[in-house]
């Protein structure tokens, strides 16, 4: 993080914009893309794969800590909390979920119990990418008045009194540090307390954090894409090189469609974004980044699936496997919000419009094709 913090690939927040050709969402989606995408190399004249959890843990530092607390920070937490991240590269997370708060964030059960001028933090939280190697977190949780707020802890690098965090080994996502935390009546000074409602804290993010995993897995989807298509040109089998048989052609090439339909969604969204600001807070841009997220997802996860199909028995070996990262596409179907949620409250929002009592105005019935 802190050799791509160096280089100005880390956070986009706190940085010159006069610098850059092209605006700050747009620079996140961008640099997003090419850490899971990959690159050529002219030192070694091959091509060297990118990284989805390093990306991962890029987001969670640069964006979903880096957004909230530039949101709400006053100048003091802004000098002690946000820039060591966003300009030094120090390492953070943001803490959400917990057992039984995933998809339902309301209904979370950490504790900031605010004492004199101490909060008190007590509870766990899980599945948190970067929990064990952050200096910063921000941590969510109910407040005295049962609402929820957001508090900011320095882990001391990892020493600070009365909080563990330990390692979830999981199959995808391997160098994100998917960790879980607890908080054993951690103390923080009251000057750690974000101002403002929790909820509207995390949320805030949202709309770039969903344009960031858009690109992410449009970038895992390119890398996916060249491993099939290499191998299918080059290896040979009945006499023919793979790429001559339609049932391996076809996939990749359909994939290769979707992949750039979605790019040029995501440029849309994302210059849309940086010409107007006020449209992180728009109800459908929200929800237009939630179905890109959806779509590209999905599409990073089919072209793992072409991609385990086309390399036969070798992808399913560690040594491959865990190079392309087949597996962490998989993660992303629930990361940053499970897809399942999405697609249901998306769907909900179509449905929502009330039947009115003007004729001009009336839904469509289906039974009309029927007279
Ligand atoms: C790799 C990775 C990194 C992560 N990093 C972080 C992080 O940095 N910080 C953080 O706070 N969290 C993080 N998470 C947690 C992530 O946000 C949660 O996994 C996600 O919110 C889903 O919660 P859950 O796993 O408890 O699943 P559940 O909420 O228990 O859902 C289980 C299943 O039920 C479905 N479901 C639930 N409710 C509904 C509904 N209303 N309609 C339809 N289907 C529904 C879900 O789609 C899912 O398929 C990470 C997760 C992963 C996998």
């Amino acid at each position: 993080m802190k050799k791509l913090s160096d280089h100005g690939y880390y956070s986009t927040i706190m940085q010159e914009d006069d610098d850059y050709e092209i605006g700050r969402i747009m620079r996140n989606a961008l640099i997003a893309y090419a850490l899971c995408g990959g690159r050529w190399s002219e030192y070694s004249e091959r091509y060297i794969a990118g990284n989805w959890s390093i990306e991962m843990g890029r987001l969670a530092g640069g964006t979903l800590y880096c957004n909230p607390v530039d949101y709400k920070a006053n100048q003091y937490q802004r000098e002690q909390f946000l820039k060591p991240v966003a300009v030094d590269g120090k390492i953070a997370a943001s803490a959400m979920t917990e057992f039984n708060a995933g998809s339902d964030i309301f209904s979370m059960e950490n504790r900031l119990i605010e004492e004199d001028d101490e909060v008190v933090i007590k509870g766990k939280k899980v599945f948190i990418t970067n929990g064990m190697i952050a200096n910063y977190i921000i941590v969510y949780g109910r407040l005295n008045n049962g609402q929820l707020g957001a508090v900011i802890i320095d882990t001391k690098n990892q020493h600070l009194n009365n909080f563990r965090a330990a390692r979830v080994y999981t199959y995808g996502m391997r160098d994100a540090f998917v960790s879980r935390l607890i908080f054993d009546r951690v103390k923080v000074p009251k000057a750690n307390l974000l101002q403002g409602n929790g909820l509207d804290i995390m949320f805030h993010q949202l709309t770039e954090e969903r344009l960031i995993i858009s690109a992410e897995a449009l970038g895992d989807t390119m890398k996916k894409l060249l491993f099939s298509h290499t191998w299918a040109i080059n290896r040979e089998q009945f006499d023919r090189r793979l790429h001559k048989y339609q049932v391996i052609r076809f996939p990749i090439s359909e994939n290769i469609r979707q992949l750039n339909l979605l790019i040029a969604a995501l440029i849309q969204y994302a210059r849309e974004l940086d010409d107007r600001p006020e449209l992180g807070a728009s109800k459908v841009m929200a929800a237009n980044t939630m179905g890109l997220k959806i779509q590209t997802t999905e599409l990073a996860f089919e072209s793992s699936i072409h991609c385990f199909r086309t390399l036969g028995g070798r992808g399913f070996i560690r040594q491959y496997s865990n190079q392309i990262g087949l597996l962490d596409p998989y993660c992303m179907i629930h990361g940053g919000g499970s897809n399942y949620v999405l697609e249901d409250s998306e769907s909900r929002r179509l449905f929502k419009t009330k039947p009115s009592n003007k004729k001009q105005d009336a839904i469509p019935r289906i039974d009309l094709f029927f007279e």
